[in-house]
Formats: structure tokens, sequence, C-alpha cells
């Protein structure tokens, strides 16, 4: 049985495992969609939720809740629901809550799809949203001075890297009523546990690090609020159906035994890439919360164990400049996912935040000339090479 004094790196290992009759000793993979009763009156009794044991697996799966379970120990939070995406996750966290007449404030440095979630489909149902800097405290206390239902924050931002004062906001929002939604994917609960500085709720893509190799999609809603289990999570769950599929948990699940040396190891290599960025010629910034220049170094360092597995880094010469820089590169791949073992880069003016408008992106610090590196585990000399040979081809 799972032991909750367990570190980290044990309960990614052993967290939550439940043997079937036949102690395997690795995790079994529960491909089944039902349950059998043995009488029609147990099965009336488990649908009048007079017993507890599994019904469907929209709502339960024995693998699936292996993997809530090992979340949940590692986030050190009391509840884990196990999505079938990343934005599944998010779109559960907000929808559960909220409803018409509510007010959601967020930091304007998100994901591009949690961000049209907020512009495009919570204000057909009455739902208002405020959008501020995110690293401007003023901004956030101006704006949860109207009561507030919900926040919503990332922190290192995709793909800026900007860093929240998780803790100065979570006080703000809790002032005003509202419960606090951080996103975290980039940091990890390796990294980060923004639990411990006042976050009601975390989510994450679980397709980027928690997969870690880039097979399957998924994602987690991560809290400790019995009511608001019993009373909106829970209810929203298991009758709209974002739930994860028990192959993706059971993968997911052999992801998070490796997650922290990975992630570790990518935030080690991401460290390395991002000084010898600062000197490559055509790089004109680098954005990453480790290096000393980042405008919120000391910030970042106090929420975060080191400085995290993603970079993004703006090139002289606007969108020529950086299409051809990716076109150069050999060993780093394009690919618009992240978190995976191999390096990838993506320029996301014209992918990730292609939906965002023009103005809003140029304010978000997503130029023409941006890009963003998921840092893979290959050597990293081989990496630095593979930059290196594109910045000559490129800049001379
Ligand atoms: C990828 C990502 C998401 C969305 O996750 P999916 O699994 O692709 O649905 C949300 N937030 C952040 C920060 C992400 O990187």
């Amino acid at each position: 049985m799972s032991n909750k004094t367990w570190r980290t790196a044990t309960q990614l290992v052993h967290g939550g495992i439940q043997r079937s009759a036949f102690d395997e000793n690795s995790e079994g993979l529960f491909l089944t969609s039902g349950y059998i009763y043995e009488t029609a009156e147990e099965q009336e009794a488990t649908f009048k939720e007079e017993i507890k044991r599994y019904q469907y697996s929209r709502f339960a799966n024995p693998t699936t809740g292996m993997f809530e379970e090992r979340m949940a120990m590692i986030e050190g939070a009391k509840f884990c629901l196990a999505t079938a995406t990343g934005m599944a996750a998010i779109n559960t966290a907000l929808m559960a809550q909220l409803k018409a007449g509510d007010r959601v404030v967020a930091s304007r440095a998100l994901f591009g799809s949690s961000l049209f979630i907020l512009n495009n489909i919570l204000p057909r149902y009455g739902i208002e949203t405020v959008l501020v800097d995110g690293g401007d405290l003023n901004q956030w206390e101006e704006a949860l001075k109207q009561p507030t239902r919900v926040v919503l924050l990332e922190t290192p931002s995709n793909p800026t890297l900007d860093i929240v004062d998780m803790q100065a906001v979570c006080d703000l929002a809790h002032a005003s009523g509202a419960r606090v939604i951080v996103d975290n994917v980039f940091a990890t609960p390796i990294l980060q546990k923004p639990m411990e500085f006042g976050a009601d709720i975390v989510v994450y893509s679980t397709t980027k690090y928690v997969d870690g190799q880039g097979r399957t999609l998924g994602g987690a809603v991560l809290f400790n609020d019995e009511d608001l289990l019993k009373n909106e999570m829970m209810p929203f769950f298991r009758n709209t159906g974002p739930a994860m599929s028990p192959f993706n948990a059971w993968t997911q699940l052999k992801g998070l035994e490796t997650m922290d040396i990975r992630v570790m190891k990518h935030s080690e290599n991401a460290t390395l890439l991002a000084r010898f960025l600062e000197n490559l010629k055509g790089v004109a910034k680098v954005n990453y919360p480790g290096l000393q220049a980042h405008p919120q170094h000391k910030l970042a360092m106090k929420q975060m164990r080191a400085g995290g597995p993603m970079l993004s880094f703006e090139l002289d010469g606007g969108k020529d400049k950086a299409f051809a820089f990716e076109n150069a590169l050999n060993l780093v791949k394009i690919c618009n996912n992240l978190g995976d073992t191999k390096s990838q880069i993506t320029h996301p003016a014209t992918t990730t935040h292609s939906k965002v408008d023009e103005a809003e992106r140029l304010h978000l610090g997503i130029s023409q000339g941006l890009l963003r590196l998921s840092v893979g585990l290959e050597d990293v000399e081989d990496i630095k090479e593979d930059l290196a040979q594109a910045a000559q081809i490129v800049y001379g």
C-alpha cells in the first residue's frame, strides 16, 4: 500500500498501486468500460450510491484511479480527477464552478486555448472575464476589488516564461472570494508546488512532462476541498465525460516513474542552453527564469527549485530569420508539442498563439522573431552544435 510519508521519487514509483488477485508487479491495465454485478440488487444499490464500487469507466477505472492517486500524492492534494487532455482539465476546473453572472480574472500570458475559453466561450454563458498583466500586482489588486469567482494563472507562462507571484495573487484572490487555479505545466510538480503558495486548484496537461515521451494526451485537476469535489467537480465530471482513457493512464503511470530524473535533467540542459544562447549570433533576447538576466529571476527561484525545462528566445530579423533558423536545424525538431525527450522548437506567433490578435500578441512579447524551445534529454553539446550551425547558416 502507498505511504504518504514517502519522498517524491518513491511516490513516483510506488504511489497509488492497487494489485489485483494476480499479484502483478507492474500496474495492471484495466481496459474495461463496464463492471459486473453479482446481483440486480447490488447494481441498484450502486446506482443509489449506497455502495461505492466500480460502475462505469466514465466515472472511475482502476488504472486511471492508480494514476489519480499517484498524482495526488506527488502534488500533496487530497483529490485528483484525470482527464483526456490538458484542455479538458482546464475546462473542467472552470466550468464545474462557474455560472452566469460570475467573474473570472486571469493573467493574459496563458496557453492559447485557455485564452480562447476565457475570451470566446465563457462570455457566451454570461461570465465576465478580465485579463491582467500577470507580473503587475497593481493590476491584480485593481481587478480583484470586485467579487470574483475564479482566478486562473500560469507560471512560468507559455511561451514567454513570465512569472506570477502566486502568494501575493492568492492572498488578493481569496480576499475577493475567488478560488485560484494554477496551470503548472511548465514547472511540473517536481519543481513547483502551487498549493504551498495558496493555490486552491492545480491543473496539468499530463501530455507534457508526465507522459514525458510524446506518446499520449492527458490532464489532471488537483484540489483539497471536499465540498468542491462533491458539489461541483464530481457531478460535472461524471455527466460531461472528460475522463482519461485507462490506456493513457497506464502509459502515464510509467511516465511518472521517471519524471523526477527527467525533469531535473531537462532543467539542467535548459540552463546550459540558455547561457549558450545569450552569446549566440542573431539572438537578441533569451527568456529563461533560471538566468540572472530574467526580470523576475528572484521570484522564480523563490517559487521553483530550478529554472525549468522550457525556454524561448528572440532572433533578429523577424519571421523570415526565425523560419530560416528552424529550417536549418537537424537534431532539434520542428514540433508544437513540448515535454518530450526529443528537443522541439516552434514559432508561437504562427502556431500556438496564431489565433491571438496581433496587438495582444505583441503585448505578450510574442514577436515574429520569437522561438520556443522544449529542451530534450539529448547530450547538451549536440543541441548546442545544432543551434550553432543553424545560426551560422542564417547569420553567417
Ligand atoms: C499543452 C498545454 C495545455 C493544453 O494541454 P493539452 O494536453 O494539449 O490539451 C495547457 N496549458 C499549457 C501550459 C500547456 O503547455
